[in-house]
């Protein structure tokens, strides 16, 4: 689903439509943990890929693609690497990601992320000595928030899309602002696809807003607050 369609239409950038182009919105934020994201190729082309914003968002980052059939992800310069790589993926030895394990590291720290499905992740895993070798698995504490992702059907409870993972990781690494900015965008791009694309998203704002326990018993007036707060003014879907 979601490929790009109506290509003059869209952002060249942020492949929303025009009227619904994000550019302009999302923030910018130099941190000394960097993000590497290992997506899959596959991922790249799909509108509702939410790691590319990270990517926007966070200028010490950097995108390798995997998968593809000619073409072996090149990892080998992770070995000559400063400070400390986490792969951000719950293996069953993974390490809760705290403040106090995080104190204990050598920085600067490479938060590795894979992007794509559980079971492309977990190949990956299994198929880059690197990874392996080099970095420590981490995962995001239980209490970590589920999902508001409301357009991919996550494959496993509670999971989260990449750039809420990435905004929950990196407010653990660098601050609660950081993970503020970041979950903002993601509402941002959540919200604007839906508009787009749901036939009913009327009735999927209001699951979110309640899900989100945005102002309980009244869902009607979340949904005007979430219009209001994401989408342009007049913008009628
Ligand atoms: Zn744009």
């Amino acid at each position: 689903m979601g490929r790009r369609r109506d290509i003059k239409e869209r952002c060249e950038e942020c492949w929303f439509r025009h009227e619904l182009c994000v550019c302009a919105l999302i923030p910018q934020r130099e941190l000394n943990t960097r993000l590497l994201l290992l997506m899959h190729h596959t991922e790249w082309a799909s509108t509702t890929n939410t790691g590319r914003f990270a990517l926007r968002a966070l200028p010490n980052s950097e995108v390798r693609f995997r998968g593809l059939p000619e073409e072996r992800v090149n990892l080998d310069d992770l070995r000559n690497s400063p400070g400390q790589l986490l792969l951000l993926y719950p293996t069953p030895d993974a390490q809760p990601l705290t403040t106090e394990f995080i104190q204990k590291l050598k920085k600067p720290v490479t938060l590795i992320v894979p992007d794509g499905t559980w079971r492309q992740a977990a190949k990956v895993f299994r198929r880059e000595r690197v990874l392996k070798e080099q970095t420590i698995p981490v995962s995001l504490p239980p209490d970590a928030v589920e999902s508001d992702y409301l357009l991919r059907r996550m494959d496993k409870p509670g999971a989260l899309c990449t750039l809420e993972a990435i905004a929950h990781a990196m407010g653990i690494l660098e601050g609660e602002d950081i993970k503020q900015d970041l979950l903002e965008l993601f509402n941002l791009v959540n919200l604007r696809t839906l508009a787009t694309r749901s036939p009913d998203w009327i009735e999927a704002m209001k699951e979110w807003a309640k899900k989100a326990g945005r102002s309980p018993g009244k869902t009607w007036a979340s949904v005007a607050e979430l219009r209001e707060k994401y989408l342009p003014k007049g913008y009628r879907p």
